[in-house]
């Protein structure tokens, strides 16, 4: 057996996973998009389950859509709606408007 094989595979296979980590570095650097940081709040006051039941493929999608004020109930959630606690929610959208000033805030 040749072991000069298996070292040359192990080279261009480590090079080759160092460059396209590299690649990926600067892909997140460089497209990198800003995101309202209120997303990330509101879907920590979700329940988080990420079940889909509300229409959006998982919690942050609902979080955004709270946020941007295309969904306007917060029993759009279909898990929370059973404990109905979606008063955290309301409150944190109501002291916390758009850049713009403009508060979209939901009702239950
Ligand atoms: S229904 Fe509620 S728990 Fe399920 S994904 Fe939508 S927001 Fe998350």
């Amino acid at each position: 057996m040749n072991y000069l094989y298996i070292l040359w595979g192990f080279l261009i296979l480590s090079g080759l996973g160092a460059v396209l980590g590299v690649l990926l570095v600067l892909a997140e650097k460089l497209f990198h998009v800003e995101e309202d940081p209120r997303i990330a709040e509101v879907e920590k006051l979700l329940p988080n389950g990420n079940c889909g039941a509300c229409g959006f493929p998982g919690c942050h999608g609902m979080a955004e859509a709270l946020v941007n004020g295309s969904v306007k109930k917060c029993s759009t959630c279909k898990v929370g709606k059973k404990d109905k606690n979606f008063d955290p929610i309301i409150v944190y959208l109501a002291t916390h408007p758009d850049k713009d000033g403009t508060k979209h805030v939901p009702t239950l």
